[in-house]
């Protein structure tokens, strides 16, 4: 057999791309690098398998890695043919030059195979079918009998007790040997190709698209795009573009929004978007006076930052339930200097009974109180939820919320928003000179995982640093929501 070796990865990322699978193997170099929250989540995938095994007691791990390929292979061999063993953990099977490990291999009674593929996810997807049919050629074809595949992924109807995991409830076993078995007919030829494309050492010819982010985001995009001519504002930056509506337009030819004819059927806000591009300026297309009117001081401003363990910490929690961890709240009183008051959560128990005093206590009795998106509306009833104690205030938190999107979505556009109506889009259109590149941490899922790091890191002043940076990017939000609501109110003004 001729060409490198493939995995059940590396095969999947071909069918993705052949071009990003040759980067893979010839070009590395050239790929954006993971960021920690992308780490994260690879981690998440480790810890998820970890305790996925656990749903088979006295199960064999074949230990060797990549590395000592033939060792696992071996080992494999040895522990099936002992009989004795009634799972496998990370089995190894080679098949015309395809090496894949299984997650989970299940003797069953009769004493033919299930196929287990753990996903830290809580939905069953197609690529996940695919990955279990790529697994089911080799083991087949190494003289396996398997008879039986699923996909194992985490229950989002699982609650934990505070108490102890229970495995067996925490994941959910999706059966996929019939769609996985319909695969199985075109992947040899697939894996051939493959092959022979990785022996050139030339790239293969391929354009960026749609496939560029389906099934996952490829990291060579910056790469394969460094060149491409941009549109100025193109059509993907109409809201709500349709498939059918982007066809139309591809169709006839029209990259540029200020180059769509008025008689194209656009929607209300598609056509102020164009209006705005053709213009160059803003578009004042609402009542924004009528909009702010429920505004009433003091006027304050809240945002949260979460963190979303796929495997459940605390009683009463599910996978991926959203936990706040730090808050901010800046607070406008007349013309005086805006305070500012915040909570981080420094410890790795349940921070939400401390967080909820603390916020009652920073955000007062009255007044409005400005976010930005629906997000923390959600968190304050689920904090009600978890802190039963606070909940009567926390409702009443919740009735002086006041969301800022809906009324800049509804009442102005910018053509420097770029069809995106997050805040980070929106801020320094409205409100130039205030944006988060100054900052260590300007991303939500980043927040997230460096906290998650700091908590374990015995290095004082490293996760002293940490929790400053994540104070300072949580400020800036509500800072950002402050001058985005004075940025609104005087285009008010203007606009009366
Ligand atoms: S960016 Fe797109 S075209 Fe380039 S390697 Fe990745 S998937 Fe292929």
């Amino acid at each position: 057999m001729s060409g490198p070796r493939l995995s059940k990865s590396t095969y999947l990322t071909g069918k993705q791309c052949h071009l990003r699978l040759w980067h893979d193997f010839h070009a590395r170099d050239l790929a954006t690098p993971a960021d920690e929250a992308l780490q994260l989540v690879f981690d998440t995938g480790h810890e998820v398998g970890e305790l996925a095994c656990r749903r088979y007691p006295g199960g064999h791990l074949v230990a060797h890695d990549h590395k000592h390929v033939p060792e696992a292979l071996e080992e494999t061999r040895r522990v099936i043919d002992a009989g004795a063993a009634q799972a496998l953990f990370e089995a190894a099977f080679e098949h015309k030059h395809v090496l894949v490990r299984a997650d989970v291999l299940e003797r069953l009674r009769d004493g033919t195979w299930r196929l287990v593929e753990v996903k830290s996810t809580t939905k069953l997807k197609d690529v996940f079918v695919l990955d279990v049919a790529v697994q089911l050629w080799v083991l087949r074809g190494a003289g396996l009998d398997v008879r039986e595949a699923g996909v194992l992924t985490l229950n989002r109807d699982y609650v934990y007790d505070g108490v102890q995991l229970d495995v067996d409830a925490l994941f959910k076993l999706h059966p996929v040997f019939d769609e996985a078995t319909a695969l199985l007919k075109g992947i040899g030829g697939e894996a051939q190709k493959m092959q022979a494309m990785l022996t050139r050492s030339e790239a293969p010819a391929i354009a960026p698209g749609d496939h560029c982010f389906t099934p996952y985001n490829c990291p060579y995009y910056a790469h394969c795009t460094r060149d491409l001519a941009q549109p100025d504002h193109g059509i993907t930056e109409l809201p709500r573009l349709s498939g059918a509506l982007h066809a139309d337009l591809d169709e006839a030819g029209i990259d540029e929004i200020e180059d769509i004819p008025d008689s194209f059927p656009l929607n209300h806000l598609q056509r102020v978007v164009r209006s705005a591009v053709r213009q160059g300026r803003i578009q004042v297309h609402g009542n924004l006076r009528n909009a702010l009117a429920a505004i009433k001081p003091p006027v304050r401003h809240l945002d949260f930052e979460t963190f979303a363990p796929a495997i459940p910490r605390f009683a009463g929690t599910r996978p991926y339930d959203a936990i706040p961890f730090l808050f901010s709240v800046h607070t406008e009183r007349d013309d005086q200097p805006p305070t500012h008051a915040d909570y981080l959560h420094e410890g790795d128990d349940d921070p939400r009974p401390t967080l909820a005093k603390r916020l009652l206590d920073a955000l007062g009795k009255e007044g409005t109180i400005c976010v930005y998106s629906n997000y923390e509306r959600r968190m304050l009833r689920e904090l009600a939820a978890a802190v039963p104690q606070r909940a009567k205030a926390l409702a009443a938190i919740e009735a002086r919320l006041f969301d800022l999107l809906p009324v800049v979505r509804n009442c102005c556009y910018h053509p420097d928003f770029r069809g995106s109506f997050s805040i980070k889009s929106v801020l320094p259109a409205l409100a130039p000179g205030l944006g988060y590149d100054d900052l260590a941490v300007a991303d939500g899922n980043l927040a997230a995982a460096l906290h998650q790091r700091a908590l374990s890191n015995d290095n004082v002043v490293e996760r002293q640093q940490t929790f400053a940076a994540l104070r300072a990017y949580c400020q800036r939000d509500t800072l950002a929501t402050l001058k985005l609501r004075k940025a609104l109110a005087a285009l008010a003004r203007s606009a009366a």
